[in-house]
């Protein structure tokens, strides 16, 4: 048996954001980040429309990025305060992720990280609110998934929460609140997004459900990442559309290596912090020639090569493509090929391969993998991608 689970209602195209005048309810909590939202207009817009909703609106403002317990903890209480029936939460990853551990702390005020933590393991939510999502940049795609990540600042860890329960209801895809992002994060958060739809694609749980969603955002975001950097609005709106396509697929197909190695890389060196996207982007290419061994993952990565219009018969030579065409999207975005040219000390890369190759192997994206993978073979790879070695393992 497999689950496939989506928000009820999908607003998308731009000025969808009015839809929030026609929700029914009393009483909206609406959850925003640093003031992105309101210095563009959009969170008095919002609040405008709720009102127009005949709603009565209190604001939670300032989610921080990579939220915390502590900041989850005062919202949640906030929403016992203030009893909303909506949660509407609008801005980059963060602010959503946060309004939706909030969620389950208002509705269920005993339940504790470690029980959210165990996946799939969500009390029945909506007893009390039910939940808008709004982004305000283009990769996450939270708005339409069942994920958030948590940060225990104090411990030191994170919390990944996995459950159909924090899937929002309403998601409102609105372009226009993507207008203004800087193209660096245009180029991050695209690559996300491009690695969401790949990932799903060749995973494990893929099925027909979620391939028509991760090829279609595919051969969006091949034909229009490099305009939308370039500062052209259509291909903004259409890269909009193409995250949130790619993030239906994942939610329900899960993802793969390339982010397990991501997420234990973001924060493991000195020399700074490796954005999310930009990690997977350079990854990407590596991860594709190390699961193209395995027979079922080359055929669907030689599918999604045809599917996008590559050059290539034989299903090695369309994998090929597949990856120069990758590398070719980094040097136009200018995400670098390897983990030296990125500024990752030699030495201190060696002394920590080890221990965030078995981290990599332990994150929870590596169980739908389409290839297994030892800490050893981790190993490996990630050598391979810090000095842009060939991958013939
Ligand atoms: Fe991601």
């Amino acid at each position: 048996m497999s689950r496939f689970t989506l928000p009820r209602d999908i607003y998308h195209g731009k000025g969808s954001l009015e839809q929030l005048k026609n929700l029914k309810g009393k009483k909206a909590i609406l959850v925003v980040g640093g003031g992105s939202m309101k210095r563009q207009g959009f969170l008095d817009k919002a609040v405008g429309y709720l009102k127009e909703a005949g709603m009565e609106v209190q604001l939670f403002e300032g989610v921080e990025p990579d939220p915390s317990v502590e900041t989850v903890k005062k919202g949640a209480e906030a929403m016992r305060a203030f009893e909303p029936d909506w949660i509407v939460a609008m801005g980059g990853g963060s602010p959503i992720d946060a309004a939706k551990a909030m969620w389950a702390f208002y509705e269920y005020p005993d339940v504790t990280f470690e029980d959210l933590c165990v996946p799939f393991n969500f009390p029945e939510l909506r007893q009390k609110a039910k939940f808008v999502a709004i982004p305000s940049t283009s990769g996450t795609a939270t708005e339409v998934t069942a994920f958030s990540v948590i940060t225990d600042y104090a411990k030191g860890i994170k919390y990944p929460l996995a459950d159909f329960e924090i899937t929002p209801d309403v998601a409102i895809v609105d372009p226009e609140l993507v207008e203004a992002l800087p193209v660096h994060q245009v180029a991050y958060t695209g690559m996300d997004a491009l690695t969401h739809a790949i990932e799903a694609y060749v995973s494990t749980l893929n099925c027909a459900f979620t391939d028509p969603l991760a090829l279609q955002a595919i051969e969006m975001v091949f034909d229009y990442l490099p305009a939308s950097y370039a500062g052209n609005q259509e291909a903004r709106e259409k890269m909009h559309t193409a995250q949130c396509l790619a993030g239906m697929a994942f939610s329900n197909a899960l993802l793969g290596i390339v982010h397990s190695m991501a997420h234990k890389t973001g924060a493991a060196f000195s020399t700074g912090h490796i954005t999310h996207g930009l990690a997977n982007a350079m990854y990407l290419p590596y991860v594709i020639r190390y699961n193209a061994k395995d027979p079922v993952a080359a055929k669907r990565y030689a599918e999604i090569a045809r599917r996008v219009g590559l050059e290539g018969v034989s299903e090695q030579s369309l994998i090929n493509s597949l990856c120069k065409k990758i590398d070719h999207f980094n040097d136009v975005l200018d995400i670098p090929h390897t983990l030296k040219e990125f500024g990752i000390d030699e030495n201190e890369f060696k002394e920590k391969v080890a221990q965030i190759s078995e981290l990599a192997v332990g994150d929870a994206c590596t169980g739908s993998n389409p290839r297994s993978i030892t800490p050893a073979e981790m190993e490996r790879l990630f050598t391979c991608i810090y000095y842009g070695k060939e991958v013939d393992f």
